[in-house]
């Protein structure tokens, strides 16, 4: 089912584009984590990382070479950053579309809260 991040790839809602491909959309948070937090998304809607399949192997993999080149582009590769799908509840997954967290410009702890 479409979600927000549909309409703001269909720019129906504004957000401050990072990147765009035929297979994936990049948009700053509107709620940043850190100086730099990017959500890297398919155009494809796919719910949650439950519902990636074998036929989606090539867009994961899609986004997952694109988001160190976003990383290196906003500056934040070299000292690093962190990247995340949140999946369900207990994750804190408020949109139903996956969506890839690029997240740095600061220190970040571990384990997570
Ligand atoms: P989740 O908690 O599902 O992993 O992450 C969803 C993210 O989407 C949150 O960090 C939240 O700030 C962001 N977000 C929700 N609605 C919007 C919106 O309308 N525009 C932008 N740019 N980000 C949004």
């Amino acid at each position: 089912m479409a979600t927000i991040f549909t309409k703001i790839m269909n720019k129906e809602i504004p957000a401050a584009i990072v990147y765009e491909d035929e297979h994936c959309f990049a948009f700053r948070d509107i709620n940043p984590q850190a100086p730099v937090h990017i959500l890297l998304i398919p155009r494809k809607e796919i719910p949650t990382m439950n519902d990636v399949t074998p036929e989606d192997a090539k867009i994961l993999g899609h986004l997952m070479v694109k988001a160190p080149e976003i990383a290196k582009k906003e500056g934040i590769a070299d000292k690093g950053y962190r990247l995340v799908f949140n999946t369900n509840a207990h994750a804190g997954q408020t949109v139903s579309h996956i969506h890839l967290h690029i997240i740095g410009g600061r220190s970040m702890s571990w384990p997570p809260g």
